[in-house]
């Protein structure tokens, strides 16, 4: 949960404007997190895999399918309708992961600085 910042750990807290659901790419899925989405949306998990899953890029595991305008199929206008139990790598971001120049991209709040363990 931190982020260098000027020399700063940082931590941020996720608005839900919804632009890291829009971005191009991958929305990697794993086996425990299917189990819980379908869970979740009361589906089988075969039918889930079948109508909201796909190979990931690299073909190593699974991505939830995109929509027609390339979002994640699961973005709705009231924001992500698996919140609850999205991915870790939609949790995780961005203060366990980011790339360069995500903060033009991110509208997450600085919360506060992190205090070491
Ligand atoms: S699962 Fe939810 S949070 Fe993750 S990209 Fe899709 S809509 Fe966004
Ligand atoms: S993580 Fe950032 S880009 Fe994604 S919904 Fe939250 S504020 Fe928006």
């Amino acid at each position: 949960m931190r982020m260098e910042n000027g020399g700063k750990a940082v931590r941020y807290e996720c608005t839900r404007c919804g632009a890291c659901c829009r971005w191009a790419g991958d929305v990697c899925i794993e086996t425990d997190e299917i189990h819980e989405i379908s869970r979740f949306l009361n589906m089988d998990e075969q039918v889930f895999i079948d109508t909201c899953c796909r190979l990931r890029a690299n073909r190593r595991g699974l991505s939830i399918r995109d929509a027609e305008d390339g979002a994640c199929m699961m973005l709705t206008k009231d924001g992500c309708r698996i919140n609850p139990v999205k991915p870790r790598q939609c949790r995780d971001f961005p203060n366990k992961w980011n790339f360069p120049g995500w903060r033009d991209l991110c509208r997450a709040r600085e919360v506060g600085e992190e205090r070491e363990a």
